[in-house]
This record gives structure tokens, C-alpha cells and sequence, in this order.
């Protein structure tokens, strides 16, 4: 299986061939602006030391401060973070908002980390990097492993640098400079377009079945939304297994068993299920919202959904997506499907830059105009010049980060 920045490398390749893009400047365009990589060694509540290793990668600049979230995962390592970097330039593009594209992470199970030994490992990693980011160069926001408690100390460790700053990263809880809205909103935009994308298909998204891979932030909220507009979430599973019933799960009360318990399974009235199985499980849409490579080519024969909404970052393998594209299975990718999150970072970006605060109703509205506008887009691009969403999603944001480092020069 080809490693996650070999996997974006091609879909970016698959796209540039179609464009006439020169080789020196699809080198630019594909070459990191900076990479870093620290240490961030703190000490254990047993007064042992831990020693950990930390990424950023920045990606490319040439629209604006780079922008991605920071992940604290056991398996992160430099090339998977490139990768998601890199695929934030594309996302900030694909939906306009004017940024560039970074990605951040350390190699840590959260799970083993106290609450206190969550914030020293926090504060030490801008310790590292303090100088290298900020509210016009690079500006952090959550993924997995990370949440708003976590922004709050980022935005503190950084002011103790720079002075007062809240721009400086984004997810922030909302009773400290955070946006409202910014929690749910990647999953809102995941629901928003699995709907569109039944409409564009002529599909009654009341009763359409959907299973779930995952269910933190992304897909919980994603579920709650879809729930709220009739479709049935049959399955949903996350990193201690899952759950599933034909007649649909009871999406709040399962947000409330997982609020208890911290994971989906044994919830009441429903049968267990493991996470091969959800992947290959009779549903009309299949949701990724956890881990990049799950739809691989050794299980994407499995899979039985006709349409695929993309909401974790790299799920699908490039053989897998081939496999799906001649099965004439639907894939709304990931730079497009998940997009929601960064641009409500980008509204409380905005709400920091100029102290001021705007209500749920103006984020939601905002956040739900430029969403369907990069989806009808794609959609355009992708009928005009019969590619596939992806290819059509690539095409959109490499020609406008293009663009726009010829107008800027070297
Ligand atoms: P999260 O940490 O809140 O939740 C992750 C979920 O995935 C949890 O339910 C966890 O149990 C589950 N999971 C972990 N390992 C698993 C495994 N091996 N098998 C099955 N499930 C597993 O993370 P999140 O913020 O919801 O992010 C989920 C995905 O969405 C990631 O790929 C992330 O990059 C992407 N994403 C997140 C945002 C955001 O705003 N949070 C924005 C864009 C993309």
C-alpha cells in the first residue's frame, strides 16, 4: 500500500496531467515550504520523563497564512502529516477562503496522558515552535486527539511569547474567543453535502441508510444533522467497535451513551458490529469520519454503498478509489466533504482579527453559502470535463493556488 503522501502525490499527479502544469511547477507547488520536527519531553505525573516527538509541516503560503488542524495520535508520523498538509492547501483553495495549507501533530496516545500531562505535553510543543506560527504565518486548529481545551492552552502558551493574540489559533472554546458553531461545523458541512449530493442524484435523502465510521467530533455532529434531516444512520462504529440496527439508530440518545460511557458500543437495542464490517455494510452512504486508509484495495470489493462521503482526511487509497470509480461508485472527497471545519476557522479568524462576534444563525448561513458554492463548482468542473469529483475538486484548488504564485512570484 503506497504511503499517505505518495497517496495525495497522485491524486495531485492524476489532476496536474489534465491541467498542462509545467514540471518545475508542479515541483514548487508539491515541495513543503518548511518542515519541523521537535522534541517535546515532559514529565509524567509519577515524575518519570516522557519524550515525544512533534511535526508541523507548512505546505504552501502563496494565498494566505497557512491553516490545519494539529493531531495527537500514536500513529502520526512526518509522512502522514505532509500529507495532510498538503491537502489543506488544496481544501483552503477548493472552498476560497484565503489561506494556505499546514498540518501539525504528535506521535502520543491521548488515552494514556492525564489531563495534566495532556496540557504540559500542549504548552511544551509551542514551546518548540512558538516562533515558526502565529495569526499571519500559521495558524493551528483541532483534529484528532485534539479539542477546544486544547486550543485554549495553545492560544495561552503563544500570548506568553507574543502578548494577547487570540487569532493565533483557531477551535478555541467559545467562552474564550472561540466562534460559535465551530464545534459542529465539520460535520455540518459532511451533512450538508451527503444532501446535496442525494439531490444531485434525485435521491430522497428522507429514509437513505448510512453508515458511520467514527464518531467523535466530525461524525457525531455529521449524524445529528443527517438525523435531524430524515436519513437513517443504521450503523456506527469507532476505535472500540460499533453498533448497528436496521431501523436506525437514536442519534441523541447515542451521543448521550458515549458522553457516559466514551464509546459507542453496548448501546441499548442494538446489535454489535466490527469496523470491516461497517465498511462493507448494505447501506446507500458510507462515512468515513476516523482514520486516513481505510478504504484500501484489499477491502474496497466489500463495499456496498453507492455513494461514499469523504469526511476524515485520506481515507481512500488511490487503488481503492480506482476500484471505485469503475464500480461507478460516488466519491465526494475529502478536500471538499470535510472543508466545513476550516472555514468556520476561518470566520473565527476573521471574529478574532477584528474583536468582534457574530450570532450562530450569520456563522451557519455563511458557513452553508460557501460549502454548496465549492460543491457546485466541483460538480461543474467534473461534468464539463468528465473526471471524477476528486479529479474535479484537485483541478479547482492546484489551478488557483497556481494562479496565484505566479501573480505573487518568487
Ligand atoms: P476525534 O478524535 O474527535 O474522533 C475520532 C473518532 O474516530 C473517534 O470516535 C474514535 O474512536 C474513532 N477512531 C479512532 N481510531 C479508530 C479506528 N482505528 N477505527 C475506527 N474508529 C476509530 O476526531 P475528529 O476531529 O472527529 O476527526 C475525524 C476525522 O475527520 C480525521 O480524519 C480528521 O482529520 C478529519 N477532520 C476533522 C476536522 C475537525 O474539524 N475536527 C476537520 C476536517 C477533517
Amino acid at each position: 500500500m503506497s504511503s499517505s503522501y505518495q497517496s495525495v502525490s497522485r491524486y495531485f499527479e492524476d489532476a496536474v496531467d489534465r491541467m498542462g502544469l509545467s514540471a518545475n511547477m508542479q515541483k514548487l507547488l508539491l515541495t513543503p515550504e518548511r518542515e519541523i520536527k521537535v522534541q517535546v519531553a515532559v514529565e509524567r505525573d509519577n515524575g518519570e520523563i516522557a519524550t515525544f516527538i512533534g511535526f508541523r509541516m507548512q505546505h504552501d503560503s502563496a494565498r494566505g497564512p497557512m491553516k490545519g488542524g494539529l493531531r495527537f495520535h500514536h500513529e502520526v508520523d512526518a509522512d502522514e502529516v505532509l500529507a495532510l498538509a498538503t491537502l489543506m492547501t488544496w481544501k483552503t483553495a477548493i472552498v476560497n477562503i484565503p489561506y494556505g495549507g499546514a498540518k501539525g501533530g504528535i506521535a502520543v496516545n491521548v488515552r494514556e496522558l492525564s489531563h495534566g500531562e495532556l496540557e504540559r505535553v500542549t504548552r511544551k510543543f509551542v514551546d518548540e515552535i512558538h516562533d515558526m506560527i502565529g495569526p499571519h504565518k500559521d495558524i493551528p486548529a483541532p483534529d484528532m486527539g485534539t479539542n477546544a481545551q486544547v486550543m485554549a492552552w495553545i492560544m495561552n502558551q503563544y500570548q506568553k511569547f507574543h502578548g494577547f493574540n487570540p487569532a493565533c489559533v483557531t477551535g478555541k472554546p467559545v467562552e474564550l474567543h472561540g466562534a460559535e458553531g465551530r464545534e459542529e461545523a465539520t460535520g455540518r458541512g459532511v451533512a450538508q453535502l451527503t444532501i446535496a449530493t442525494l439531490e444531485k442524484r434525485q435521491l430522497d435523502p428522507v429514509g437513505t441508510t448510512v453508515a458511520l465510521q467514527g464518531f467523535g467530533n466530525v461524525g457525531s455532529y455529521a449524524a445529528r444533522f443527517l438525523a435531524e434531516r430524515g436519513l437513517k444512520i443504521v450503523a456506527v462504529t469507532d476505535a472500540f467497535g460499533g453498533v448497528t440496527t436496521s431501523n436506525g439508530l437514536d442519534i441523541d440518545a447515542l451521543c448521550e451513551h458515549v458522553a457516559r460511557t466514551g464509546k459507542v458500543v453496548d448501546f441499548a437495542d442494538a446489535e454489535s458490529i466490527t469496523n470491516e464490517e461497517l465498511l462493507a455494510s448494505e447501506v446507500d452512504v458510507l462515512i468515513p469520519a476516523a482514520l486516513g486508509n481505510v478504504i484500501t484495495a484489499e477491502n474496497v470489493d466489500d463495499v456496498r454503498a453507492n455513494i461514499i462521503i469523504e469526511a476524515a482526511n485520506n481515507p481512500t487509497t488511490p487503488e481503492a478509489d480506482e476500484i471505485l470509480a469503475r464500480r461507478e461508485i460516488l466519491v465526494l472527497p475529502d478536500v471538499l466533504a470535510n472543508a466545513g471545519g476550516v472555514t468556520v476557522s476561518y470566520f473565527e479568524w476573521v471574529q478574532n482579527c477584528q474583536h468582534f462576534k457574530w450570532e450562530l444563525s450569520r456563522v451557519r448561513k455563511e458557513l452553508d453559502k460557501i460549502m454548496l458554492s465549492a460543491f457546485e463548482k466541483v460538480w461543474e468542473i467534473a461534468e464539463a470535463k468528465h473526471v471524477s469529483l476528486r479529479t474535479a475538486a484537485y483541478l479547482l484548488g492546484i489551478g488557483r493556488v497556481g494562479r496565484a504564485t505566479v501573480l505573487g512570484g518568487l
